[in-house]
């Protein structure tokens, strides 16, 4: 749907709620599902993916910081809320204030939300997050014990989960790291039931565990990238395949579009943009498309990608500027200034995902969408 603003991006309601459904009947119906929706709701907008999933069975939003739990609480969410990031000190008290279940896996972190949950007579619940192999957040088994006891000393502090992330599961079609960390995963466990704490949910699944191990599913599992309709990676999508999975589980639910402002006929041997990095072969009609690299639109595809107008693809000619880039059109014809071009999306045949722009800037899906400016506005269609 074309906008009054010259760029913007759509995001598909029924095709969120279709990947949801379809990864939930995955999980099965003993599993809980919590939606990754950190970094602007990788880059669909944290506002518009909170109102989607008010109509999922979605428990938990996943987030990172308490500034986007505020916007979460902000935008109406009013289930449950992981915080799998950290929080400053200074702002502890949004654990309280916001509601949220925080990750822990620094002890002073533990002893602090403690003694604040003891100051104001209230109850937290917390995630402990286990260390298995990943090396990033996490008690490992030297430092678990202390943590336990720590923890058995607030009885204010409940411990609802129990999780680990895995280091080597999407980059790969070779398991064998991935089950290690499981395993370990399943000794620290055993080790937090010798301290006595039992009675939590444990959760180890990111989309790629999601997609091929049910034996990291647990209680909960916590999908990203697929509740948007991507895979992992092209190994996760081969493993899937070899498994016998079903092909149409996920579709991609965003579609990024700008329109052109202008069009001009340049000479032949004439350059485009700054560095003069283009030069024309023949007379060449160029048209403007507002979007540069502070939109998210990767600098790296200057001179590389396309764009699609009228269904045929616009090669980009010269550097993508901060907030311009210009396409060459000389071959499609009856081409009008504020005609709509699609940047991600389909027009006609032709089809440009985050995959794409991924392959050209050699980068993932997660970073293209993660990084699409938070100032584009959204529209759920
Ligand atoms: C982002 C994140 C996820 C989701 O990962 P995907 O690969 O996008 O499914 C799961 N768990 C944690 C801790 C995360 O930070």
């Amino acid at each position: 749907m074309r906008m009054k603003h010259l760029t913007w991006i759509d995001i598909d309601r029924k095709t969120i709620l279709a990947n949801v459904r379809n990864l939930g009947r995955l999980a099965g119906t003993k599993v809980a599902l919590a939606a990754a929706v950190k970094a602007n709701g990788y880059g669909h907008g944290l506002a518009e993916m909170t109102a989607i999933l008010m109509d999922s069975p979605v428990e938990y939003l996943a987030l990172h910081s308490t500034l986007e739990a505020e916007a979460a609480r902000e935008a109406g969410w009013d289930r449950k809320i992981l915080l799998v990031g950290g929080i400053a000190p200074e702002d502890i008290d949004a654990v309280l204030r916001l509601d949220i279940e925080p990750t822990v896996f620094d002890i002073g972190f533990i002893e602090s939300l403690g003694r604040l949950c003891r100051r104001s007579k209230t109850a937290a619940r917390v995630h402990i997050k286990l260390e298995t192999g990943t090396n990033r957040q996490g008690f490992n088994r030297k430092e678990l014990d202390r943590a336990a006891t720590v923890l058995k000393k607030y009885p204010e502090l409940k411990v609802e989960g129990a999780s680990t992330h895995f280091a080597n599961i999407e980059d790969t079609t070779d398991h064998t790291y991935a089950m290690y960390q499981l395993d370990r995963f399943k000794a620290l466990v055993e080790q937090l039931k010798a301290k006595g704490i039992v009675q939590y949910r444990r959760h180890t699944a990111c989309s790629a565990a999601l997609l091929l191990f049910k034996d990291t599913y647990f209680d909960l599992v916590r999908p990203g990238i697929a509740l948007y309709g991507y895979w992992p990676s092209k190994e996760t999508y081969v493993s899937y395949k070899l498994e016998g999975g079903r092909n149409s589980i996920l579709k991609p639910a965003l579609s990024w579009y700008s329109r052109i402002t202008q069009i001009k006929t340049v000479e032949a041997d004439s350059f485009v943009g700054y560095g003069c990095t283009y030069r024309t072969s023949t007379r060449s009609t160029i048209a403007i498309i507002p979007v540069g690299y502070c939109d998210g639109f990767d600098r790296r595809l200057s001179n590389l990608g396309y764009v699609l107008v009228k269904g045929k693809r616009a090669p980009i000619r010269g550097r993508i500027c901060m907030n311009l880039t210009m396409i060459d059109i000389t071959d499609i014809p009856g081409v009008k200034v504020y005609d709509t071009v699609t940047i991600i999306g389909t027009d006609g045949k032709e089809q440009i995902t985050a995959d794409t722009h991924a392959g050209w800037c050699q980068s993932i899906n997660y970073e293209v969408l993660s990084r699409l400016s938070p100032l584009i506005p959204r529209q759920v269609v």
